[in-house]
């Protein structure tokens, strides 16, 4: 399946059950290559959608070449089926010589440039990188039970309060009957009490939501950068990050993600304009809510999963 295709799919998807990409629950468990490390941002969220619409139970996929190495291969009907994962290098570092033509030109003749052609300067470059991937099940001569769903003893709340106890250095949470929402200035989140949400999973989805938006105080990956922030074009998509974030959560927790955060079909419709124009804007905003996931649990990556 190719990006588009699968972008293609997911609308339909959207248009038949009225579910936002993020809103999808897979069942599965947090989406993992075989070495067991976890996929990230849209990756996960697309490959997750990929396991639900084939009904894949396993969360593990892995390249041809790895299928081989531990003695398997992908069955030949599966062979044309694979999904396309993608990573974007980090920037790496390059030098190289300052060119005649890269220097300005400057208007008054007394200021000299302060670069000479010839000098060394630095280069960035950013390398996207695609790989094909398959769910396990896609597999033959290779033992499923080795790649199940972690079976964990917790149950779901469990689970999230884990989360939840676990974000170090986060800020004050407080209950307030009818109001959730994050202030950044005084650093405090405010969410109705367990008591009043009609099921547990709606509790956490908007404790979740509002976390991951506190993520982007200034004294941590400061996105919210100030109070004209709310009501800008960055504030819309923080709301995307804030419910990419909460699915990611909610997931982890096997948890169904629940559609709290808005009611109409005016929005999912114009979500569907964005899903088919505005790709890189989901892919930036399931980065950053990866960012704030890992923030929240404290953890980080040096290397993607394959
Ligand atoms: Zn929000």
């Amino acid at each position: 399946m190719t990006y588009k295709q699968l972008v293609e799919s997911l609308i339909k998807e959207i248009e038949s059950e009225g579910l936002l990409p993020w809103e999808i629950p897979w069942h599965s468990g947090e989406i993992r290559n075989i070495k067991g490390n976890a996929y990230r941002g849209m990756n996960s969220l697309l490959l997750g959608f990929y396991c639900r619409s084939r009904k894949f139970k396993s969360p593990y996929f892995l390249t041809r070449k790895q299928a081989r190495e531990i003695g398997g291969d992908i069955k030949e009907s599966e062979l044309e089926r694979f999904f396309s994962v993608v990573f974007f290098n980090p920037a790496r570092i390059q030098y190289a010589k300052i060119q005649e033509d890269e220097i300005e030109p400057k208007d008054k003749e007394d200021e000299k440039p302060t670069i000479k052609s010839g000098e060394w300067k630095i280069q960035k470059h950013s390398f996207l990188r695609v790989y094909s991937v398959y769910n396990v099940e896609q597999t033959e001569g290779i033992n499923l039970s080795n790649f199940q769903n972690e079976k964990t003893k917790l149950k779901p709340v469990e689970l999230a309060d884990h989360i939840v106890e676990g974000y170090k250095n986060r800020p004050q949470i407080t209950a307030i009957h009818g109001k959730a929402y994050y202030n950044p200035i005084a650093d405090i989140v405010c969410i109705p009490p367990l008591r009043d949400y009609d099921t547990t999973e709606a509790f956490y989805s908007t404790a979740f939501h509002e976390l991951i938006h506190s993520t982007g105080h200034k004294s941590r990956l400061n996105r919210i950068k100030s109070l004209a922030f709310f009501g800008s074009h960055d504030y819309s998509q923080e709301e995307l990050v804030a419910e990419c974030g909460a699915s990611f959560l909610l997931n982890m927790c096997n948890m169904l993600t629940v559609k709290e955060h808005r009611q109409s079909s005016a929005y999912l419709q114009s979500w569907l304009c964005k899903l088919r124009e505005k790709t890189a804007l989901l892919w930036q905003s399931a980065a950053k809510a990866q960012k704030a996931v890992d923030w929240i649990l404290g953890r980080s990556y040096t290397e993607s999963a394959k």
